[in-house]
């Protein structure tokens, strides 16, 4: 689902973030990608969406090579990714139903389908009580679900999650981890690049460790710092 082969990227002022970074994620895996900051985790998931270009090597995502697919196409990529960050990106002006809706409107979903399945992914994060509140209204943990529940709305094979618990407690991490996982066991492939030792400790899952550009640990069922 996701191939590096021996990516490196420097960026312009010559640092160099990846050095021939080669893996290979599956379809319907969770990984878990790890690091220090400044080790290269977010160019990784930049490279993947396109934001920007590896200097070497390639990439595939979903059997597409999208270090060769043109700008007009990236749009495209997009579909095939949903993301959420550490700091949510909610639209503050619109409701928690159109926050999701407005991810398909902007592709051109048929409105039939818009009312169709945002009711279904509010439920699945456990927010249709919610659906007429706005971002502000919300705890921290309700508007990840909000920004899980549109990442998800279009059903990309692919959900990419940066940090997703960095800004929450514990225990509305834990909420943000059971809803990941029930997106993976329905199919979609979960990346999440993330530095909580606990979480990613407990949830045994396959582990990809990079330390200065370079992939250092690649395991099943790994662990991560203090208690694996
Ligand atoms: P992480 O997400 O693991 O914290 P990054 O991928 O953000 O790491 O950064 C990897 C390296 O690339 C760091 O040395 C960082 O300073 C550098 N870097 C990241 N983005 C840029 C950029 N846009 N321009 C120049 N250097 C960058
Ligand atoms: P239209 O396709 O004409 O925009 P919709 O039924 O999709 O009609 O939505 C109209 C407005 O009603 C939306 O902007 C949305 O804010 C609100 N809305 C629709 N369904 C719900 C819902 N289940 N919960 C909360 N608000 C909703």
């Amino acid at each position: 689902m996701i191939k590096f082969e021996n990516v490196s990227k420097e960026y312009n002022n010559n640092v160099r973030a990846l050095t021939n970074v080669s893996l290979d994620i599956r379809k319907g895996e969770f990984v878990f990608l790890v690091g220090s900051s400044g080790a290269g985790k977010s160019t990784i998931i930049k490279l993947l969406l396109k934001e920007e270009e590896p200097t070497e090597g390639k990439i595939i995502l979903n059997d597409m090579d999208i270090t060769k697919v043109r700008n007009r196409r990236i749009p495209y990529i997009r579909r095939n990714i949903g993301v959420v960050f550490q700091d949510f990106r909610l639209l503050p002006n619109k409701t928690v139903y159109e926050n999701v809706a407005f991810a398909m409107e902007i592709i051109g979903v048929h409105p039939k389908e818009i009312r169709r399945n945002v009711p279904m992914v509010l439920s699945m994060v456990d927010l249709s009580r919610k659906a007429s509140s706005f971002p502000d209204q919300l705890s921290g943990g309700e508007r990840q679900r909000v920004s899980i529940a549109r990442a998800i709305v279009n059903s990309p094979p692919v959900l990419i999650a940066d940090e997703p618990t960095g800004n929450l407690d514990p225990e509305t991490a834990w909420e943000i981890m059971r809803a990941l996982s029930e997106i993976n066991g329905r199919g979609t492939t979960v990346l999440m690049a993330t530095h909580a030792k606990d979480i990613v400790n407990h949830m045994k899952k396959r582990v990809i460790e990079i330390n200065e550009g370079k992939i250092v640990r690649d395991e099943q069922k790994g662990g991560y710092g203090d208690g694996i």
